[in-house]
């Protein structure tokens, strides 16, 4: 680094050595060195060089896709200014670091996604606490939580899911003792991809904190601080709860990283995971809740169809009912009470929704105006939306009064307040006012008398100029004479080339075009230094009135939060009524048994993508005695993972508080719902797939309680056949006797039949078939499946006749064997006697030898030994290639 300007740049980057620094440069913005190299590669840009320093810059009007999409990609970015000109008209210009983005501290509607929350997570561990707090500084909500810290990683993993956050500040001792946060923060640039399980595929900014950063005494002290209060026990919190831990944590760094938020975080909340249905990371991707499993999309999500929502406060309510449903029996009826209000109400339904179409995204404008950022086309539209709500008030009036979450709206005098101030700002600002606060256009005429004045003035000198024009127009003759503006010259006289001749002496040339001239006059510039003092002086005074209704409005901020709050929950009953309509849901009914009784039930993604009427209902019970235990066998796509999935959504919907996709459905409170899927199913994700399986299995024995909902399909499918078939079992024995919750268990080892116990039932999908055709109907029944179709699927598959033929002989034959060896072997033992385990051996497998097959045999035989439901579609076609060959 040589020059006096990389030096300059040296030293600022200095101080912000963990974001890219971006270099005001005349019109761009320049990134030098490895800044260069990552910005380049982040944002597709040319890689160039200067004086052997890597460079890369982007246009300054054009900044701010390019800072959001940097942001978006896990990264700070430091915003370099030029503040002052070279003191001497040349030299280097004074320039200073005017702003840090940080991804989990921002407030910017260009670089927020609208329908989810922005969170700056922070973990900690105090004792045997996992402590956990999540902030999102656009909305002003600050959750604190602890939670006992038996299954650490898992604990950890799931916060990161549900949450979702862009940003984590994680206390050093616990990064080291935490493989899955090491893995997030592996990427040297301090940013982690986030594929290593962050639901959605988004990156995460991992901020590593000295341990004596996490403190309980002192964030309670600076908590109370914040919140202008003496103790915090109106919040929840006692003085030793150890969910305070993270609380300082969050406000050092977002004072640090975003200046004047702190005042805003109005919102504190204490989190119990009691009272609420716990969905770990593994159940939230296998249910496909907010995100599905192909890209981490929207698209095919239980969100993607309930989210009729208008706004996007309305939307990230829901978002959030959906990863943290209640468990709150009494909060749940309430919100089914305003569902089925609307449902019944279509006409309002109608109107409500055309109306909050027009709302705003309050809670965020709410936000900015907490920390002085909100321009004057966000104060206008806190204006519109106070005038939204007044009008959904009127169709909903009991929603806004008594029965209101906070009493602020309670009284008229609170509504008369956001009313005010709604006439206020329509009085004040001009209509579409600018988002600049220094172009002018912002103050209504007629509201000011001086900016009227000033006004006034300006547009006299307009018309001074146009007289002006007239008059050296008939001086000279020369009718093509214009005035014009531009930033460079000001005001200037212009005339076409082929006249230039004819201008009189006193026109001082400014600039040649090609086909024009440009000229000023002595009197012409006296009358621009008037124009442009009026027109200071009005901007000023517009931005100096702006500023005062801002602050006036920044001290309604409790009303507007209630009033956001109270539209989000309106949008979200209106979403589920509106969805409930569309699909044909019915309202569940929540029982304190630990029971599934449903009637008819569809699986709302899964109906949403057929034509009407394809879907095929199907009946579940699950209770205490009878069936609290269902086995599910059935062939390969004959439905039975739909059916599990379906069951475990409609539980979930009925605790968000949302009709269900069912006739009728009885749901018991739900403590967990835990859904897995077999390693084959999952293969996609290229994990060590059996190992991952086994940790979630493990994660499921030891947590489930009576009250938890177990859904697997095809656990125990990535290893060996017998070793799975003893996992399997030994796992189902388990939840049927141990731990007795409800349980789905869908298999394709049709030996689990076999399990015996109280509550233990056996059902099946089920098949037509005829000699040459099958049909899966896709039909719940009771009874086990009677054999697995693999034959019928190879020929469906197009395997030659002869081939089929040949493996419908040897499947007999197999069977045969197979039956032998179980009759010799015997049946399982109990369970208190370990089980064999006779993984590798191939005994009793009836292995043809290779010498007394013809290669028709050798093909055949392998085929009819084929588990096909186990095979991708990839193994397949290579073993067709291989049978070609050998035949
Ligand atoms: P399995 O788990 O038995 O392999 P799936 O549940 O994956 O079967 O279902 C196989 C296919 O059948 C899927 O494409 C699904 O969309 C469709 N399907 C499943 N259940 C139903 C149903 N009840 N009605 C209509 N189509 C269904």
């Amino acid at each position: 680094m040589s020059t006096p300007m990389l030096r300059q740049y040296e030293a600022l980057k200095s101080r912000h050595r963990d974001a890219i620094l971006l270099f005001r440069l005349g019109d761009f913005y320049e990134m030098f060195g490895s800044d260069a190299r990552e910005g380049a590669r982040l944002l597709g840009l040319t890689l160039t060089q200067r004086q052997g320093v890597p460079m890369c810059g982007v246009p300054h009007h054009a900044s701010r896709g390019y800072i959001g999409r940097l942001l978006r990609q896990g990264r700070k970015v430091a915003i370099c200014e030029q503040i002052s000109p070279p003191a001497d008209g040349k030299g280097l210009a004074e320039r200073d670091v005017v702003e840090v983005l940080s991804p989990g501290a921002i407030f910017d509607q260009d670089y927020l996604d609208p329908d989810s929350n922005n969170y700056l997570v922070a973990l900690g561990k105090e004792g045997e606490h996992l402590c956990v707090g999540w902030c999102d500084v656009s909305t002003g909500e600050l959750t604190l939580a602890a939670y006992p810290a038996r299954d650490q990683e898992s604990l950890i993993q799931r916060e990161i899911a549900r949450l979702h956050p862009r940003e984590i500040l994680v206390q050093e001792s616990l990064l080291e003792h935490s493989r899955y946060l090491s893995s997030l923060s592996g990427n040297p640039a301090g940013g982690a991809s986030g594929n290593g399980g962050v639901q959605g595929c988004h990156d995460v900014v991992v901020n590593r904190i000295p341990d004596w950063g996490f403190s309980r005494e002192s964030a309670l002290e600076r908590l109370c601080l914040v919140l202008e209060v003496e103790n915090l026990r109106g919040f929840g919190f006692d003085s030793s709860d150890a969910a305070l831990l993270t609380g300082g944590a969050l406000l050092d760094y977002l004072e640090e990283n975003a200046r004047h938020v702190l005042g805003h975080l109005h919102n504190l909340r204490r989190h119990h995971d009691e009272d609420v249905l716990i969905l770990d990371d593994a159940t939230l991707r296998n249910l496909e809740i907010v995100a599905n499993m192909h890209d981490g999309g929207r698209a095919f999500t239980l969100l993607s169809v309930l989210d009729q929502t208008q706004t996007p406060m309305g939307s990230r309510l829901l978002r959030r009912r959906l990863i943290l449903p209640t468990r709150n029996h009494r909060e749940i009826e309430k919100r089914l009470d305003q569902v089925e209000e609307l449902y019944h109400r279509q006409q309002d339904l109608l109107r409500l929704r055309e109306l909050l179409d027009q709302a705003y995204d309050l809670e965020r404008l709410t936000s900015r105006l907490g920390v002085e950022k909100a321009h004057p086309r966000d104060v206008e539209a806190i204006a519109g939306t106070i005038g939204v709500a007044e009008n959904v008030a009127t169709i909903l009036p009991d929603w806004f009064g008594q029965n209101a979450a906070s009493g602020l709206l309670d009284s008229p005098e609170g509504w008369q307040k956001a009313l005010d101030l709604r006439d206020r700002i329509a009085r004040v600002l001009q209509d579409d006012p600018p988002v600049s606060l220094t172009e002018g256009g912002i103050i209504r005429d007629g509201y000011d008398a001086t900016l009227d004045r000033l006004r006034q003035l300006q547009r006299g000198s307009q018309e001074v100029l146009a007289a002006y024009l007239e008059e050296l127009r008939s001086e000279t003759g020369l009718q093509a004479l214009k005035i014009k503006y531009n930033r460079l010259l000001g005001h200037f006289f212009e005339v076409p080339r082929s006249q230039a001749e004819r201008v009189p002496p006193f026109f001082i040339r400014r600039q040649s075009l090609a086909n024009a001239e440009r000229y000023t006059t002595t009197r012409l510039s006296e009358l621009e230094g008037e124009i442009n003092n009026a027109t200071e002086e009005s901007v000023a005074r517009e931005q100096a009135l702006f500023l005062e209704l801002r602050a006036q409005a920044a001290q309604e901020i409790p009303l507007l939060t209630t009033l956001a709050d109270h539209l989000a929950r309106v949008d979200v009953a209106a979403a589920l009524a509106r969805a409930a309509t569309l699909q044909g849901y019915r309202r569940p009914r929540l029982i304190q048994e630990p029971e599934v009784h449903i009637a008819g039930g569809r699986h709302p993604v899964v109906e949403a993508h057929l034509p009407a009427g394809d879907f095929v209902a199907n009946d579940l019970v699950l209770d205490q005695e009878q069936t609290r235990f269902a086995l599910i066998t059935g062939p390969n796509m004959a439905g039975k993972s739909t059916v599990l999935r379906q069951t475990a959504l409609i539980t979930l919907m009925a605790h968000a508080g949302s009709f269900v996709p069912a006739e009728t459905a009885e749901i018991g409170l739900t403590d967990r719902i835990y859904c897995r899927v077999g390693a084959s199913d999952n293969i996609a994700r290229g994990e060590s797939t059996f190992l991952v399986e086994m940790n979630e299995t493990s994660n499921i024995l030891r947590n489930a309680t009576e009250a938890s909902l177990v859904i697997m399909d095809e656990v125990g499918r990535g290893t060996s056949t017998h070793d799975g078939l003893a996992i399997a079992w030994a796992v189902c024995e388990y939840l049927l006797e141990k731990i007795r919750c409800r349980t789905l268990f869908a298999t394709h080892y049709h030996e689990l039949s076999g399990l015996q116990g109280t509550g233990f039932s056996r059902l099946t999908m089920a098949v037509q078939h005829s000699e040459r055709h099958i049909v899966f109907l896709k039909k719940l029944q009771p009874g086990s499946a009677d054999r697995s179709y693999g034959v019928d699927v190879a020929r469906m598959a197009g395997i030659p006749e002869q081939v089929i033929e040949r493996a419908r002989q040897l499947l007999v034959h197999f069977e045969g064997l197979s039956r032998d060896a179980r009759d010799r072997e015997g049946a399982p033992p109990a369970a208190s006697a370990p089980f064999s385990n006779d993984a590798g051996t191939k005994t009793g497998t009836g292995q043809p030898q290779d010498e007394l097959f013809s290669p028709l045999d050798l093909v055949t035989a392998e085929l009819a030994g084929l588990d096909i439901d186990q095979c991708t579609p990839r193994e397949a076609l290579d073993l067709l290639y291989r049978w070609q060959t050998a035949l």
